[in-house]
C-alpha cells in the first residue's frame, strides 16, 4: 500500500463508502492537495463495513493548518495523510477503539467524542489529550489480523484491477494462474500466503511471494476443506479462488 495524493475537493470514490474530499485539510486557503495513505482508508472502510453506519472523518492537515490546531503534535501523522479522527453516530468511541485494536491498527487514541487512528508500525495506544498510555482497549488482535478486506485489496493491486477491497468480476478476470508450475513468483502469491496463514493453514510457511511446495500443500489443504478440486492451483475463475476472495 502507498500514499496517494489527490487534489483538494476531489469528489471521486476511493472505497465503497469514502470519497477523497472527506480526507481534505479543514483549513481554508492553506493547501491544494490531499495525501491519503491507502492503508488508512482500508482500515476506515473495514470499520465502516463492520459497524454499518456512516463514519465521519477529519484526516489530513497541512503544516499551516496543523499549527493552528489545539493540542496537535508538530509532526503529527495527520500531516502525512496517515491519520484520521472520526466518530460514528450511535457507536461509543470505546467500542470503536476496541474494534480498531482487534483488526491490528497500531496507532489508536481514544477521546471522549472521537477516536484517532494512524498507520504507524509500532504500537502506541493512548487516552485523551493528556495522552495517558494504554496497553489495550480490550480488543486483542488475532495472531494474524490479515483480513479478507486487506487480502482482496492486495490482490487487486497485484493483478491490476481497480482497488476497493471487495472482489467482483473485474478482479477475477484480471487474475493469472498461481501455481508452482506456472506463476511461481507473483505479488498475488504473497497475498495468498498471508491469507492462508491467517486462516490457519500454517504449513504455507513464511510469506515470500514464491509458489513452491509449501504453497501447493497449503492450497491443496484449503481446497480439500472447501470441497474444491484439489490440485494446488489457483486459476482465474476456479472455485478455490472464488472461495479465497469471499465470492463463494
Ligand atoms: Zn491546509
Ligand atoms: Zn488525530
Amino acid at each position: 500500500m502507498a500514499i496517494k495524493t489527490y487534489k483538494k475537493f476531489d469528489d471521486q470514490k476511493i472505497t465503497p463508502n469514502f470519497r477523497a474530499r472527506e480526507f481534505d485539510c479543514q483549513g481554508s486557503g492553506c493547501c491544494s492537495a490531499t495525501p491519503i495513505d491507502e492503508e488508512l482508508v482500508a482500515y476506515l472502510q473495514q470499520i465502516r463495513t463492520y459497524f454499518g453506519k456512516p463514519v465521519h472523518v477529519t484526516a489530513y492537515r497541512c503544516k499551516t493548518h496543523n499549527a493552528k490546531v489545539a493540542n496537535a503534535a508538530p509532526n503529527s501523522y495527520h500531516c502525512y495523510g496517515m491519520a484520521a479522527d472520526f466518530h460514528i453516530d450511535g457507536v461509543k468511541p470505546t467500542e470503536i477503539a476496541k474494534y480498531a485494536e482487534s483488526i491490528g491498527i497500531k496507532g489508536i487514541g481514544l477521546y471522549d467524542t472521537f477516536v484517532h487512528i494512524d498507520t504507524r508500525t509500532s504500537k502506541s495506544f493512548w487516552y485523551s489529550h493528556a495522552q495517558q498510555r494504554r496497553t489495550t482497549f480490550g480488543g486483542a488482535p488475532k495472531k494474524d489480523a490479515y483480513t479478507l478486506y486487506g487480502f482482496v485489496w492486495d490482490v487487486q493491486n497485484a493483478v491490476g484491477a481497480s482497488v476497493d477491497g471487495i472482489a467482483g468480476p473485474e478482479t477475477l478476470n484480471k487474475t493469472v494462474t498461481l501455481s508452482a508450475r506456472k506463476n511461481r513468483t507473483h505479488k498475488a502469491v504473497l497475498a495468498v500466503q498471508k491469507r492462508l496463514f491467517a486462516l490457519g493453514y500454517t504449513e504455507v510457511g513464511e510469506a515470500d511471494g514464491i509458489a513452491g511446495a509449501k504453497f501447493t500443500a497449503a492450497v491443496t489443504h484449503f481446497q480439500k476443506d472447501n470441497g474444491c478440486w484439489a490440485d494446488g492451483e489457483i486459476t482465474a475463475k476456479n472455485q478455490t479462488w472464488k472461495k479465497l476472495l469471499g465470492m463463494a
